[in-house]
């Protein structure tokens, strides 16, 4: 089993102070990542650093505090410098990356959210590194994430990661300025512990988030399991050595929910009046192959569902799964029975051979 983690870097941790990207911090930020895929990772990046990128050629405005199509502008312009950079420095590994804008909005609409979902879980069985970013030509005030550590939780809810490694300057959480000579640092932090009162280092004159957005990332993830780890992007191998406890804070999740986020949140969503009734084939597949459930293993459907509405997977009238439908009742109607390479000849738009994924099943004998 592959361990999903998102590790999201702040601008200052992909280019230079003064603008422009660095080459050079892209490359060692990459190079630790890919020794994690090495070690059963499957990294999600998030990655600002496109309006900075940007700055370098754009007319600066006369306005104190930059326009906000200033910094879309820069942002268009620097976005695509910044992947550049991260294609040259994957090109080494021959590791392949995409490119994912978003916004609040993506994130706020199931259907939306489902595509990103289901983006995102692909691109990573396909082994390509997933490199996100606010869509900030679109971001304005209503649909502004708000920052990429805000962006980086919606990601880390999105694709069911275990960990959440937000780099900034500071090196975690410390009980005082971390200026300061005798400011210590918290190691770890278990979960529901009281952190409120510690001094947080300010945010830097460049990108948006700060240690406060860093502690709420922490509130909104550890109640549902995922670890979150604060570091600094400033020593070497910045990722790794966080995972090995060396450096940074890391913030524990809940252990109850940890074993398996995905399993506890399906079975609380469930609609109990909608169902498919599944042959002996694909009940055998799925209680002891740990498949995806396909069209052809299915006999029957009860009730109405959508496309992302989980349902119950029933056999000989026993619930034996719940699970995410890909599909809706009209089109399952249609598809049932029948093999995924017809799907495309019977509905328009087929845009999964699976009716529910193995990734969005939840076994009843599994249940927590
Ligand atoms: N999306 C912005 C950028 O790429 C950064 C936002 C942030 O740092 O929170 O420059």
């Amino acid at each position: 089993m592959k361990h999903r983690i998102v590790v999201k870097v702040g601008s200052l941790a992909v280019t230079d102070e003064l603008g422009g990207v660095s080459a050079q911090k892209i490359k060692a930020l990459i190079s630790d990542l890919h020794e994690l895929k090495i070690h059963g990772y499957l990294p999600i990046l998030i990655s600002s650093g496109a309006i900075n990128t940007g700055r370098k050629l754009i007319t600066k405005p006369d306005e104190k505090r930059m326009m906000i199509s200033y910094q879309q502008s820069c942002a268009a312009v620097g976005q695509p410098l910044l992947m550049k950079s991260y294609i040259d420095a994957l090109s080494e590994y021959n590791w392949p990356c995409a490119q994912i804008l978003v916004t609040h909005e993506d994130f706020k609409e199931r259907k939306r959210f489902l595509n990103i979902r289901n983006t995102i879980n692909r691109l990573l069985d396909d082994g390509i590194l997933p490199i996100v970013n606010e869509n900030d030509t679109v971001s304005f005030e209503e649909i502004t994430v708000g920052d990429n550590d805000q962006l980086a939780v919606m990601m880390t809810e999105a694709s069911d990661a275990e960990k959440l490694i937000l780099l900034s300057e500071a090196d975690g959480l410390f009980d005082k300025n971390p200026k300061e000579a005798d400011a210590k640092r918290f190691e770890e932090v278990e979960f529901n512990d009281n952190f409120s009162g510690v001094k947080i280092a300010t945010k830097t004159s460049v990108g948006r988030g700060g240690m406060d957005t860093k502690l709420k990332a922490v509130r909104k993830l550890t109640p549902l399991g995922v670890d979150v780890i604060l570091g600094t992007f400033l020593k070497e191998k910045a990722v790794s050595r966080l995972l090995i406890h060396k450096g940074g804070t890391t913030f524990k999740g809940n252990p109850t929910k940890q074993k398996s986020r995905r399993k506890s949140w399906l079975s609380t969503v469930v609609k109990n009046d909608s169902y498919v009734v599944v042959d002996e084939g694909a009940a055998k597949a799925l209680l002891e192959k740990d498949t995806s459930l396909l069209p052809v293993g299915i006999k029957k459907l009860s009730g109405k569902f959508k496309r992302g509405d989980v349902i119950q997977i029933r056999h000989k009238s026993k619930i034996i799964a719940v699970g995410m439908i890909e599909y809706d009742t009209k089109e399952m109607e249609l598809i049932k029975g029948r093999k995924s390479d017809e799907l495309n000849s019977i509905l328009d738009f087929a845009h999964s051979k699976v009716a529910i994924h193995k990734d969005n099943l939840l076994l009843k004998k599994d249940e927590l």
